[in-house]
Formats: structure tokens, sequence, C-alpha cells
């Protein structure tokens, strides 16, 4: 049932690993006002709607009012920003409010400069918070695990960028915040406990079964051994029965994050900004700062304003998680075993799995995009075809979320979508000069598809209608910013239901504009 009192807030994190945290409050928000309330998942979390939208239920949702017992804090991570390590990011603008009864974080974004800020404001501007907001939304609804949105609320204050901006407050709500990031903030801060312990003990470290002999050891279950411990109890409890519990941590982030950028792949979603800091240990999809989906299939997609190297393009997207598992399990190396090479040769073999774990993946998303689910079509066919597909995709350059749904209409009967969308190709077909003549790499490849005889309702429960396309995300944006919150309702109301094709929704079916300019995002 729903309470009408603020939540009860658990402070586990604070307290079991009140080494990685630094207790704060967010910034007094001027004349907060709630924007978005996501209602459904506050009933699923037991709060009550009317109770959030109150003056203290406002407060709250902008860490103004903390309900007892609750500790605020900011978390502490390190990260690879594009390759580049820094052993100090941590929560420069948001807040850990606390564990919700069900267990997972609260947690604020644009709450305030926090010791973490570096040379940021603390703050966050109301469109990227509804962009978040929306997206994540979105994604949840697309079937893809991530953090959720519960509000975005006003602050009443004004954020400066390029312009005077009014400033938000997005609260999330997610498994959990245990970052890659977090792992290797723990890894230097257990290690430099040890040189602390080692600097006291002086000569006796040397000394052979003196008193410095295990401080690997020591340190070890220190902070590092407990944030995993906390990890494997909150997200992979599975691991905990295991012979080697931190080995089958990495083996269980692993299979989460090789399913999660798979789902990514068949959306065509670029995350934009894979730093270590920004790969979970839940395995949700977290920070949808320059995110934006692919429209043409181009596997060197690129939306990011800062990404000028294509660091995180569409296809490098696996690679770079698989990269990212490696920052992980060098953080656990002296969790696994006393003698360090064989942790190394140990996390090494389970991190080689990684290319199956993720082909295995895509593999079964794309049969069942290609409504294959239940086709006896051996994988080295099913492959074939599905690469020949995306060379199909590369060349015509069609809109990749549209074929897919075209290709459900086709495997009912219905090719007239699919026929238009290549006769208007950016690129050229063979199909272009006569749409209608039965021949060409288009007609060869659907030949050679319609031979498994493809499952329609399979295709519609795995390939969306609907997407937050990039020009209708901004175009909302730009609304609210203006005060309009008109737009960015409807929006949220088309995507959280993506594959129910409606009347009268066609709009929001459509790519961008043919001759847009390319869309850029900044973080
Ligand atoms: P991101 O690229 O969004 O993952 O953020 C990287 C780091 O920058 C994190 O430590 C953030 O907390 C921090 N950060 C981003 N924006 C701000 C801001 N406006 N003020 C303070 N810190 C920020
Ligand atoms: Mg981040
Ligand atoms: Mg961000």
């Amino acid at each position: 049932t729903p309470q009408s009192a603020a939540p009860r807030l658990g402070a586990r994190y604070a307290t079991e690993l009140a080494d990685l945290v630094v207790p704060w409050r967010a910034a007094e928000a001027a004349a907060p006002e709630v924007l978005l309330l996501n209602e459904s998942l506050a009933a699923e979390l037991g709060l009550d709607p009317a109770y959030l939208r109150s003056d203290e239920g406002t407060r709250l949702l902008v860490g103004n009012h903390v309900p007892e017992g609750a500790t605020p804090a900011a978390q502490a991570y390190a990260g690879h920003q594009f390759g580049g390590y820094s052993p100090r990011l941590g929560d420069g603008r948001a807040l850990l409010l606390g564990e919700l009864p069900d267990g997972r974080d609260l947690h604020l974004k644009g709450s305030g400069r926090t010791p973490f800020a570096r040379g940021g404001d603390g703050l966050a501007a109301v469109g990227p918070m509804l962009r978040e907001y929306v997206i994540s939304e979105a994604m949840h609804a697309l079937g893809v695990p991530t953090t959720r949105s519960l509000a975005v609320t006003a602050t009443g204050d004004t954020v400066y960028r390029e312009q005077p901006l009014p400033g938000a407050v997005l609260a999330r709500v997610a498994a959990g915040h245990e970052r890659v990031g977090t792992f290797q903030f723990a890894r230097a801060l257990a290690a430099h406990e040890a040189e602390k312990a080692a600097a006291r003990d002086g000569g006796n470290s040397a000394v052979p079964g003196g008193a410095g002999e295990d401080h690997d050891d020591d340190n070890a279950d220190s902070v590092l051994r407990r944030l995993a411990d906390h990890a494997i109890a909150r997200h992979h409890p599975d691991a905990a029965d295991s012979d080697n519990p931190y080995l089958e941590l990495f083996a269980s982030v692993l299979r989460r994050q090789a399913d999660l950028v798979a789902r990514w792949m068949l959306l065509g979603f670029i995350h934009g900004v894979m730093n270590t800091d920004n790969t979970t240990i839940s395995g949700e999809t977290i920070d949808y700062g320059p995110c934006a989906f692919m429209e043409s299939y181009d596997p060197a997609t690129v939306f990011s304003s800062i990404d000028t190297g294509g660091r995180y393009a569409y296809g490098n997207q696996p690679g770079i998680v698989q990269w990212n598992l490696a920052r992980f399990a060098e953080t656990l190396i002296p969790l696994i075993d006393p003698d360090q090479d064989e942790a190394v040769r140990q996390l090494t073999e389970v991190l080689t799995t990684f290319p199956d774990e993720y082909q295995r993946a895509w593999a079964a998303g794309m049969r069942a995009k290609l409504g294959l689910g239940e086709s006896t079509a051996g994988d080295e066919t099913i492959r074939v075809l599905i690469d020949d597909l995306l060379a199909l995709l590369a060349t015509t350059r069609v809109d990749f979320t549209n074929f897919f749904r075209h290709l459900t209409a086709a495997a009912r009967g219905d090719e007239a979508g699919l026929r238009e969308l290549f006769a208007a190709a950016p690129a050229g077909t063979c199909t272009e000069a006569d749409p209608g003549a039965g021949e060409g790499p288009v007609d060869a490849w659907l030949a050679r598809w319609r031979v498994h005889e493809p499952s329609a309702p399979e295709m519609a429960l795995a390939n969306p209608v609907y997407i937050p396309r990039n020009h209708l995300v901004e175009e909302a944006l730009d609304a609210a910013t203006a005060g309009d919150l008109g737009p960015v309702g409807q929006l949220l109301v088309v995507v959280a239901d993506p594959y129910t094709e409606r009347p009268g929704l066609e709009r929001f079916a459509e790519p961008s504009p043919a001759g847009a300019a390319p869309h850029v995002t900044y973080c």
C-alpha cells in the first residue's frame, strides 16, 4: 500500500562502505517544482504520488528534505574516460539518498556541488534531465536493463551553460550504483592502505613470516573485499555459493554486460560515453548523457560531440565493454588467488569468454528480430543470413528500426512498407530502379529469409515501432525548456509502449527528415 510519508531509506552502502562515500547534503533549491513524476514506478516502489507532489515530497525529490535515518552521500569512484585513467571522479553533482525498501538505490542528479565536483557547478539543466528520464523509461519499455527515472524536479535556479537554462534534479532509481570505476577506486585505496600499513610496520614486512607477510590479504579484506561482498550480496547472490565467489562475480558481471550490450546493438542504441565509471556491476545501463539511436545502419555511427575519435561508435560497443571488463578484472586480482599469476590466469580465462557470450546474446536477439527463434536452421546458416543483411543495410542506408518493423509486416504478407523503404533509401539499390521487379539483392535476401518460415508474432515482440528518435527528443526538450511540457508528456506515452503500432502516431515512427543536419549530442 502506498505510504503517505517519506520512504524509509536504508544507509547500507554508506555504512558498509563508509570509506567509499562522503556524507553530503544537496544544495538548497530556490523554488522546487515537480515537472515529471513516474507514477507507475512510484506505485511499484510503494510511494504515494500525492506525497511526492506535496511540499515535503517535492523537497525530498531535490534532496532538501532528508527522511529520518537517511544518510545522503556522494559516492567515490575512479574511471577510464576515453581510455585515460582518472584516479578520482566520483559523484560531482549527484547523491545517493539511500536504499529503498525493495533494495534499490534512490539517487539524485543535479543536486549541487560535492567534494568530487572538480571544476563543475554540480548542477543540471532541465533539458538533459528530461532527456535521461525519457530515454531511460523508453529503454525500460524496450526490455533493456536500465536505471529508472522517478521524477524530474525543476529547482527554480538558473544553470549557466552556453546560455542561462532552468535547473533541475533527476531522481533516479537503480539496482545499485556500483561501477567498474568504483572497484578501480577501491583497489587503489586498498593498495594505499597496504602501503601505509607496511610503512607502520617498518622493517617487519621484510621478515619472512613477519607481520608484513600477508598485507595484501589484509588490505583486500578491507575495502575491496567489502565492496565485492556488497556487490555479490546485492546483485549476484548466486556467486556466493561458488568455489571462488569473486571469480564468479566477475563471470556474472561479464554475462550481464554481454547481454546488455547485445540488447543495445539490437536496438541501434549508442551509449556515447562508455567510460569505466559508466559500466555498472548490476548490468544496468547508466548515464544517459550523449546517447542516441542510430537511424541508417552504419557501425561507425557516433553522435557525441566529444567522441571525435569514434571510440564509442556503434560498432565498437561490444569491444569497449570487454575492455572495461578487463579493467574490472584487474581490480579483482588480490581477491582471486594469493599467487598473482594464477589470479591473472583465472580472470583471463573468464574474460576470453566474452566474445562467445556476446555472440550468443546477439544471435538469439537477431533470430527473434528475424522471427527465426523457433527455426531449426543451424547457427552458421543464420549467421551468414545476418551478415548479408547487415551488408545490405549498410549499403542501402535504410532506417535500422523501420527495416525490422516493415520486415515484420512482410512476414505477415504485406511487403509494401519494405518496398517503399528501399525505394526511398538514401543509397541506391536494385529495387530502387524497379521496386516491383522481384530481383536484386533485397529480394534475393528476402527469399532466403522466407525459406526459414519466419514467425510474425515473434517479430512483433522483438521489433519496436517507436524508439525515442533523436529529433523527437530534441523537439520535446526544446519545448520543455521553453515551458511547454506537452510534447515530452506525449513522447513518453508513445515510447512507453514501443511495440504497439497505434493510429495517429505515424510521425513518431519516422526517421529524422531527409537532409537534416547530422544529430550531435552533448553531455
Ligand atoms: P559522466 O561523463 O557524465 O559520466 O561524468 C563524469 C564525471 O564528471 C563524474 O564524476 C560526474 O559527477 C562529473 N560531472 C559531470 N557534470 C558535472 C557538473 N556539472 N558538476 C560537477 N561534476 C560533474
Ligand atoms: Mg557518469
Ligand atoms: Mg553523465
